[in-house]
Formats: C-alpha cells, structure tokens, sequence
C-alpha cells in the first residue's frame, strides 16, 4: 500500500506505541502525533504498570507478548524503563484452584510459561502474605513492571528518532466529508490526512460520538494506595495477584503499592472529564478512596496482615477506558473510511500497549494483523448513547468484574 500522511491524536502509551511502530517501518516523516497537554499525560502516567501477560483472550495474550517483546527491544537499544522482571504470583484459595488451572492452560497453550510453587517458595516472593490467606500459587516468571512513563517517552523518543513530528494542539473535532475522515480541526484550523488514529484515550468518545462513531468504552476510575515503607517489601518481590478478592499489589518505594476492584467503580461521562486530570476526582467526596479502602479492609487485611500498622503514603487514581465486554477497542470505523481506533484498555493499557501499536501499524499499513482484531471492533455495538447510565453502569461492571493483572 502507498504510504499515506498519518495523525495520531493522543500521546498517551497507545498513541506514542502506534507512532514507533509506524517509524520503525519507515513511515516517521508521514506521522504527525498531536497531544493537547505533555506525552502521557492522561491514564498512562498514573499506572501502576504491571505487564501481565496471562489473560483469559488468546488474543490478548499475543498484544501483551508482543509488548513484553517491545520492552526486550527498547532495553537492548539502550533504554531505561524502570523494568523490574519480578514476575507475577497468582495466589488463590483451594476452592479456585480451577481458575488458576485455567490460567497456567490458557497461557501454556498460548506462549506463557508458569510453574506451581509451594507455600515457603511463594512466600519468599511476597513474605507479607499471610499463609493462611492462600492454597495454592502459580508464578508467571516473565511478568513484571515498570515506570510507564519512561515506557512513553522512550517509545516517542524512537519515533522522533525516526522522523515523526510531535506538536502541542487539542483537536475539536474529527472533520468528516460524507463517510470519510479528512481529518481533524485544532485551534490553529484543519490539519489534513489521508488517516487518523484516534488515541484518546477515556476521552475517545468526546471526538468519535459526535461524528457518528460511538465507541463502546467509559472513563471508569482505576485507583491503587502506596504504604508506607516495612521491612515485609522486599523491593525485587514479586507482583501479586489474589483473584479472590479482585486486588493486586507490587512493591513501591520500600513499601507496598496495592489495588483492589470495587463492587461499583465510578464512572463519568467522557464530556465531564477535564483535560488536565491534576485536581480531578471522580468522587470529590472522598478523592483519595478511602471509602472502597475501608469497605476492603477486612478481605484486604486477611491477605496482608500487617495492614493496620502501616500508613498509606500516596493514594492514585486515574480514567481507565473500561469496556462492557472487556474487549479492547481497536480497528477501522464501520461507515468511517480513514479512520483507525486505539483505545478501550480495560485497565491493562501498559500490558497491551506493544501489541495494540504492532497491530495499529499493521491496519494503518494494509499489512496483515498479527492478531484478529474483529473482538476488539470499535462498531460492535452499533448505535447507541455511550452517555446513557446503564451503558455507563455496564463498564464500570467489568471494571468490578476483573480478577487479571
Ligand atoms: C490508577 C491506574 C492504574 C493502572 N494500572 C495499570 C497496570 O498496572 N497495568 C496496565 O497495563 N495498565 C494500567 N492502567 C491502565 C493504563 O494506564 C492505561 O490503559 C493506558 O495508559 C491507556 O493509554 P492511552 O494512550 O489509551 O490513554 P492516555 O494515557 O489517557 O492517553 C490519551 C492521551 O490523549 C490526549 N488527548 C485526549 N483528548 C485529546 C484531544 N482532543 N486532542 C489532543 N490530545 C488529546 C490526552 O491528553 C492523553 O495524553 C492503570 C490506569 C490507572 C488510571
């Protein structure tokens, strides 16, 4: 296919992910990258960015591979990312040991090694779990973590490498003549292309909706706390995930960083979240979550006993674009010839960002998708509100629902 001029909009991990791709096939001097604020900004600065690769999707698995494969490149090239190969521990009661078998299946068939460890082996990993919280442990060896935005600004740093332009200006709209994207207008006036990216981000629906592309996604509030330091986190333990309780944990700083997934997660309307997100809470009343940390305090305090004694240094959160079916929204736009969709990262946009940029740059090219993007399709629902409050309530559902890393 001829090469064509290329906008990204959005700098967050998956816009500067589909930017590198695209350079690193020879396409930098055609790609323009505007984002209204700095690179990762948005979501992608405030993860707790665990890279687990193990999803209940095969074709996640392959997105997540490929950004474990990215992470491998980049640090052979030279860059610093604040990689920790901690690998990640899966620990559950007797009664899911099936779904931990289904977890060791599902990425055994699909690329990702894991081994079962007896209790004293897990608990050099994380020695402040309590033993009786727990039966049985699966350790994914090639998880890990990183800081996310050494992980963007790395990624940009290749593309500009590479020839891509990178500009500060909010785009307005997305400018459409009849059923084709042209491109977008900004405050400087139409900037042209023969293909957009739409790397929003939670925000994707404030650009798509209004011209005849709801996505299927909602700006659904992630939240993590940071303890205050103990001797119990080894800096270099593992990740931590306890299904039965829906929460993950890492080490942070000496101390802990941990997260769990609420029974109702806020959620707004793309429209109501502001561009800059410091000073942003979803819940004004209690912006730090203190609430959803109470009400898990008991399940939280089974796992991690010396909970009480510790203090919380730093509480996080941030928009997640949270989908109703926990499928990504990813792909070309039904009725929408010029158009390409990055976004709905249900959470897990650093575990999928090499993967989404891989395949964006393959749809971008007319190259063949190295993953099947139809689940992910940005029309799956047709037509519909993406403000209405049970299309709201169903993303925050899956948001509560999610047990993976
Ligand atoms: C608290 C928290 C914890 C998380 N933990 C993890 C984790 O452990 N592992 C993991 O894999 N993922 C995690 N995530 C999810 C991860 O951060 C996101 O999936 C990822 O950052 C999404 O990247 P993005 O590029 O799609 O969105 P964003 O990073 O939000 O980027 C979107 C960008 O678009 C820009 N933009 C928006 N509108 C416009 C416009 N009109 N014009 C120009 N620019 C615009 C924004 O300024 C922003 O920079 C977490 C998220 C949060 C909030």
């Amino acid at each position: 296919m001829a090469e064509r001029d290329v906008l990204v909009v959005g700098a967050g991990v998956f816009g500067a992910a589909v930017a590198c791709e695209l350079a690193r096939h020879g396409w930098g001097p055609r790609v323009r990258v505007l984002e209204r604020l700095q690179p990762a900004a948005g979501a992608t600065a405030r993860a707790a960015a665990l890279v687990t690769a193990v999803r209940d999707d095969p074709g996640q698995i392959a997105l997540a591979r490929q950004t474990l494969a990215t992470i491998a490149t980049l640090q052979a090239e030279g860059e610093a990312l604040g990689w920790h190969a901690s690998g990640a521990l899966h620990v559950a009661p007797a009664a899911l040991r099936p779904l931990l078998e289904a977890r060791a299946a599902i990425g055994a068939a699909n690329g990702v090694a894991s081994r079962w460890l007896p209790h004293e082996a897990a608990l050099a990993l994380a020695p402040w779990l309590d033993p009786r919280a727990f039966e049985h442990a699966l350790f994914f060896p090639d998880d890990g973590w990183l800081d996310p935005h050494s992980l963007a600004s790395a990624v940009l740093r290749v593309a500009v490498r590479h020839g891509v332009r990178i500009e500060t200006a909010e785009v307005r709209r997305l400018v459409v003549d009849g059923s084709r994207v042209r491109g977008v207008e900004t405050a400087d006036g139409f900037v042209g292309a023969d293909m957009v990216v739409l790397a929003t981000g939670a925000w994707a629906n404030v650009l798509s909706a209004p011209a005849g592309l709801p996505l299927p996604l909602a700006p659904v509030r992630s939240q993590y706390w940071i303890s205050t330091p103990a001797p119990c986190f080894p800096r270099e333990g593992a990740i931590v995930l306890m299904p039965a309780i829906r929460a993950y944990a890492r080490p942070e700083l000496g101390g802990l960083l941990f997260g769990v997934r609420e029974p109702r997660p806020a959620v707004v309307d793309a429209r109501r979240l502001p561009a800059d997100l410091g000073g942003f809470a979803f819940e004004p009343e209690d912006a730090e979550g203190w609430q959803t940390l109470a009400a898990a305090a008991e399940d939280l305090g089974r796992h991690l006993p010396v909970l009480p004694t510790l203090g919380i240094a730093h509480a996080v959160s941030g928009p997640s674009a949270y989908t109703p079916d926990g499928q990504l929204v990813v792909g070309t736009a039904p009725g929408l010839a010029g158009l390409v969709v990055a976004a709905g990262c249900n959470g897990s946009g650093i575990t999928f960002s090499g993967g989404v940029g891989r395949l964006v740059g393959e749809l971008v090219r007319g190259a063949a998708p190295f993953v099947d993007p139809a689940p992910a399709a940005p029309g799956r629902l047709g037509d519909f509100d993406p403000q209405a409050p049970d299309f709201l309530a169903a993303c925050a559902a899956a948001r509560s629902r999610k047990t993976s890393g």
